[in-house]
């Protein structure tokens, strides 16, 4: 199969050509048929992860056809797996709703090979049927944008005023989930990012602006999904007391200092750490009836490499999806 491989930081992806992977107990051999691109991919490329699986086939957001299953799917159903690829189901967290922070967890495209290829194998426990409707592509970022975003989401509790901190593949699916719940979203972007602006404003997002200066309105939580250390000061700034500041993103530059008056109040800052099976099973039930819908740039699997720089320069417009 054709696959792009990562070798090591700084070096672009490379096309290869592999042997199929071959199916093991437990597990579901996919045709994929769109893997979306995500900002988790750029902080591995980036080397801002420690110890991914090395040489590695990233993705993580993949709608793969069933070719051969243990079991539990039928051949040619349309399935997606997560970042969430295996858990011990015995440590504390995994015995306590918690499998999002199992102690051993793996993860697809960073621990086991994931979905920037051809085929591939996954654990046919931590596979989602996807909702129908949704074309491969569209479904794509349902996967990580979505469901870790919607995750971010339960964490803003029941905020009216929420503030939606960089406005990429994440922001763009939890701003109408947030809509359709008849909350007020704030999108904050690069100042001067017109188009951002207007993009999350077609949305449902009744405020649009530099995120730095921050929206009209006090908020009542903020979900920061820019790595960027800078906006949690800021998002501080711009939540009432006893609000809440949810880091969504896996890595975030330091945050600066800031003035313990920030955090007065009884306000909370908190992150967001991958996605149970529960978030998924929840997220993809409730994305259909919104209807929650998806913007996607669609790359052919070889350019993967631009659909990266693409995400770095924050020129996508929605979400990113490789398509072999
Ligand atoms: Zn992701
Ligand atoms: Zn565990």
């Amino acid at each position: 199969m054709r696959a792009m491989v990562f070798d090591s930081t700084g070096v672009p992806l490379r096309l290869a050509e592999l042997s199929d992977p071959e199916l093991a107990g437990g597990q579901a051999l996919l045709r994929v048929r769109a893997c979306g691109v995500c900002r988790t991919d750029l902080h591995i490329v980036d080397g801002e992860l420690a110890h991914p699986k090395l040489p590695l086939v990233l993705g993580h957001q993949i709608v793969g056809e069933v070719l051969d299953s243990s079991g539990r799917f039928e051949r040619g159903a349309r399935v997606g797996v997560p970042w969430l690829g295996w858990t011990c189901g015995e440590c504390r967290y995994c015995l306590s709703g918690l499998e999002n922070l199992c102690d051993r967890a793996r993860f697809t495209g960073y621990d086991l090979d994931g979905g920037f290829a051809e085929l591939t194998v996954a654990d046919e426990r931590y596979c989602f049927p996807v909702p129908d409707g949704y074309p491969d592509d569209q479904a794509a970022p349902l996967l990580c944008a979505g469901l870790i975003g919607y995750r971010s989401l339960r964490f803003a509790g029941d905020a009216e005023r929420l503030g939606l901190y960089g406005f990429g593949a994440s922001a763009h699916i939890v701003c109408q989930v947030a809509v359709s719940q008849g909350r007020r979203v704030f999108a904050g972007t690069r100042a001067g990012d017109d188009e951002g602006q207007a993009f999350a404003r077609s949305l449902g997002a009744e405020w649009a602006g530099d995120v730095l200066a921050g929206p009209p309105d006090e908020l009542d939580a903020v979900i920061v999904f820019a790595p960027v250390g800078e906006l949690v000061p800021a998002a501080l700034r711009h939540v009432r007391k006893s609000g809440v500041v949810v880091c969504a993103g896996i890595h975030m530059s330091d945050i600066p200092t800031f003035p313990y008056e920030l955090l007065w109040g009884e306000r909370s800052v908190r992150s967001v750490a991958n996605l149970t099976r529960a978030d998924g099973e929840e997220f993809l039930g409730l994305a259909p009836s919104i209807p929650v819908r998806t913007e996607v740039e669609r790359f052919p699997l070889e350019e993967a490499n631009a659909a990266l720089d693409r995400l770095r320069d924050g020129s996508v417009r929605g979400a990113a999806v490789l398509v072999p």
